[in-house]
């Protein structure tokens, strides 16, 4: 198969691999099955990779399972010294990673390249953390006792990742597990393999041991998923995706008693208040709204502007979206790729054929890219009303809707109208509002004047249906280790 143009680019070849890792060896599937990788700019074929099935899915978590045992015997400063050397590799191949993102994902070369960094950035901190999972000596309860607690890793993890940032999402899991002394099963969206197997590769080069960290590529999500959930060997699923695989695999995992982490959907609402500065609000729904074509689980779904000065900034937003620049993700000046698949564009087309239908108006639409992918140019509606669809759903594309509100309570009890709960933004200039309406707001995560939230030493996670558990920052290791408490006696 010849080179496609989009993989050109990159240097390192040895990271475009078109076979699974299981047990630090690369592989096909046991049947031979082979999926389409393709580039959401043009729909053309990138490559083909393993369709694994259940088998495939059984010998890398007893791969997984062999390696455990040696791994978590290592000291946490060994550990933590590959994976060190697995981020110094990640950063080194900064550029070779972000063009297979874009290649396969879509997004813009510059958000590849910040989430290469991001992703890298998870693993510098828990080769960090490693280091420091402490356990505690508890204070005397009875004579000739003492009491302590250590920290045990869960052992093998199960890790089944979404395709909106491929590289970021594994590294949130994989690092934490491996810092923990788990080794991992991951299974990487099916429109994204190409990245999580270029991290396999960096794995290996990084001297990660066999079976520390396996891949497993397929298009058959909920057979592996499954095969995951049922394993007994499986001690923890670690799932980042939509709240309905969530629930389902949760349901899956009740069965072994599998500790879980849940990193779902979400439907993030964007209060403006009408002591706002608008020009700071009308950028961070910018970044909020179009980062990754508004395929973020915490990008703006509903923005929630107070009645008195929804026209002031309905027509700065107008004027943002006008001029954002849709095309590929490796043309210059572009700010917006395209959708990940055509299920996707349809979900868009859905939402606001609806939204129209109930009352809504378009405000502005930027042009449609020249390329033949799944692009839907970027939209602001406005008169959007809670009745909608995309009032209670996540959009997931480039489109934002304008909803109003009289007042402080109004806009609280529309932002908690929902089953989600990740993440919430408020923009107000009087600090005493900022923080009442920060904390009664139902959401894992709130910005307060500002969007960018997302960090490796914050937590990262949500509440209600958007999910159990967190990532990143001194409690994503937690989420791998058990408390084990241990009493010992005949002291006196
Ligand atoms: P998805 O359809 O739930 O897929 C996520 C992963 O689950 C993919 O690897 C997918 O494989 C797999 N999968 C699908 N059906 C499955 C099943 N029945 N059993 C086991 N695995 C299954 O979600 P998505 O469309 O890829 O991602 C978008 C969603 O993820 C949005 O809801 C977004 O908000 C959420 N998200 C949340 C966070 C967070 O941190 N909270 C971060 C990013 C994204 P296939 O690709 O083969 O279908």
């Amino acid at each position: 198969m010849s080179m496609p143009s989009s993989l050109r680019s990159i240097i390192n070849t040895e990271l475009i691999r078109t076979e699974a890792y299981i047990d630090g060896t690369w592989c096909q599937a046991i049947d031979g099955a082979v999926f389409d990788v393709r580039d959401p700019a043009t729909c053309n074929r990138l490559t083909q990779v393993p369709n694994m099935g259940e088998k495939d899915c059984l010998r890398a978590i007893d791969a997984a399972d062999a390696a455990q045992k040696p791994w978590s015997a290592l000291t946490a400063k060994e550990r933590s010294v590959f994976l060190r050397r697995w981020h110094d590799l990640i950063l080194s191949n900064q550029s070779d990673l972000a063009a297979l993102i874009v290649a396969e994902q879509g997004k813009p070369l510059a958000e590849a390249l910040g989430e290469v960094a991001y992703a890298a950035s998870f693993v510098e901190w828990f080769a960090e953390e490693a280091r420091r999972a402490y356990g505690d000596v508890i204070p005397q309860t009875r004579n000739g006792q003492r009491s302590l607690v250590i920290k045990q890793p869960i052992g093998v993890v199960a890790a089944i990742t979404p395709w909106n940032f491929p590289i970021a999402m594994i590294t949130r899991k994989v690092a934490p597990a491996l810092a923990a002394g788990c080794t991992v099963v991951a299974k990487p969206a099916e429109d994204t393999p190409l990245s999580a197997l270029a991290l396999a590769a960096l794995a290996e080069a990084a001297g990660i041991p066999a079976g520390v960290f396996n891949v497993v590529t397929a298009a058959r999500g909920a057979l592996i998923g499954k095969t995951m959930c049922e394993s007994p060997v499986v001690r923890k699923l670690s799932f980042t995706g939509s709240t309905a695989v969530g629930k389902l695999l949760a349901e899956q995992c009740a069965r072994t008693v599998k500790r879980v982490s849940l990193e779902l959907g979400g439907n993030a609402p964007f209060l403006v208040f009408d002591d706002a500065d608008l020009d700071a609000a009308v950028a961070g729904a910018m970044a909020s709204k179009y980062r990754n074509a508004g395929q973020t689980c915490i990008c703006a779904n509903r923005i929630l502007v107070q009645d008195s000065i929804k026209d002031a900034f309905a027509e700065k937003l107008a004027d943002a979206v006008s001029h954002l620049r849709q095309g590929s993700g490796f043309e210059d000046g572009i700010n917006q790729g395209p959708l990940i698949n055509s299920a996707a564009y349809d979900k868009v087309v859905r939402l606001v054929d609806d939204a129209l239908a109930k009352g809504a108006t378009v405000r502005t639409q930027a042009p449609r890219a020249a390329e033949t992918g799944v692009f839907f140019p970027p939209l602001l509606l406005d008169n959007a009303t809670p009745d909608m669809d995309m009032y209670a759903q996540e959009i997931f594309g480039p489109v934002a809707a304008l909803y109003t509100f009289k007042d402080e309570a109004e806009a609280i009890a529309m932002a908690n109208a929902t089953s989600a709960g990740l993440a919430a933004y408020v923009y107000a200039r009087d600090i005493g509002r900022a923080w009442r309406v920060a904390e009664a707001l139902e959401y894992g995560m709130v910005g307060i004047n500002d969007i960018a939230i997302s960090a490796t030493e914050v937590p990262f996670g949500g509440v209600k249906e958007s999910g159990v558990g967190r990532e990143g920052a001194k409690y994503g290791l937690e989420e791998f280790m058990e408390i084990k408490y241990m009493c010992m006696g005949g002291i006196s």
